[in-house]
């Protein structure tokens, strides 16, 4: 741990970012819970090892998965960029309330085309991120498959769903305002949390994971101190070594998608 650089300082978040809409919002509180901010408080003064929450995207092939993600890991945009098989995901390291706190972004290594996502990788997320298109009707209408496929593997009480139209900088404003209309039904619906970005302009695109970080830590926590009342709060979340998984997902991938 003490090799790392330290936090940048765009990742570190001391209030709590707001909702895209109002209207579409896991919740519009604007500050932490308050059990939550005590607990990170007294965290302090006992610093812990590594908290991580494992976050999936899932959406068909094309909606710019890869691309949202480059865009924030890497603040880059490369219209030629194509996913290699075999990177399973960005770690992006943050520091909420004082606390360090990482998200393993995983983004599918092309193998969505073939709707062969093996369930290692779904299995275990905090946080699921279904993505559309906002120029393309069709990326909506299969969201709500992605996230049944998406929940197959993950206890529906314990994940946070975001719902994200990408591209909003080739949306015509007419298309736009209809699919905003119906993606926020839809988040109503299945109980998502509702952004419009775009990996290109970079627009929403920071905003949007410093909420999926914070609100992704913000139940971690809560759960963490409800199921251990008597651990320390030191111990929060703790996900483990996913090596197995990975390789698992590897095997897969090269069965499927091949
Ligand atoms: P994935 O298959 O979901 O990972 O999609 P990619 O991230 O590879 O993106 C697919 C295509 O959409 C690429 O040609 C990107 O250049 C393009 N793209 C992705 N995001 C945006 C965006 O925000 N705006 C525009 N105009 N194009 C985008
Ligand atoms: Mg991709």
């Amino acid at each position: 741990m003490s090799s790392l650089p330290p936090i940048r300082e765009d990742r570190i978040i001391c209030e709590l970012p707001l909702y895209f809409t109002k209207d579409a919002a896991l919740h519009t509180k604007d500050t932490f819970h308050v059990t939550v901010q005590d607990a990170c408080q007294s965290q302090k003064s006992d610093p812990v090892g590594f908290n991580v929450a494992k976050v999936i995207v899932v959406g068909d092939v094309g909606v710019g998965k890869t691309c949202l993600i480059n865009r924030f890991c890497k603040d880059s945009f490369d219209k030629g960029y194509k996913a290699t098989i075999g990177v399973d995901f960005e770690m992006e390291r943050f520091e909420i309330l004082g606390v360090p706190f990482n998200l393993q972004l995983w983004d599918t290594a092309g193998q969505e085309r073939f709707k062969c996502i093996a369930s290692t990788y779904y299995r275990g997320a905090q946080a699921i991120i279904v993505i559309f298109d906002l120029s393309n009707y069709y990326s909506l209408d299969n969201a709500r498959q992605w996230l049944e496929d998406a929940m197959i593997d993950n206890d529906p009480s314990s994940v946070l769903l975001f719902l994200v139209g990408t591209k909003k900088d080739q949306s015509h404003p007419d298309l736009l305002a209809q699919m905003e209309h119906e993606a926020i039904k839809l988040s109503e619906e299945i109980k998502a949390e509702y952004w419009a970005v775009s990996a290109l302009s970079g627009e929403s695109v920071r905003q949007f994971f410093l909420r999926v970080a914070s609100l992704t830590f913000e139940a971690s926590v809560l759960a963490e101190l409800e199921r251990k009342n008597t651990r320390q709060t030191g111990d929060v979340v703790r996900i483990t070594d996913n090596h197995n998984d990975i390789k698992a997902l590897r095997k897969k991938q090269a069965n499927c998608c091949n």
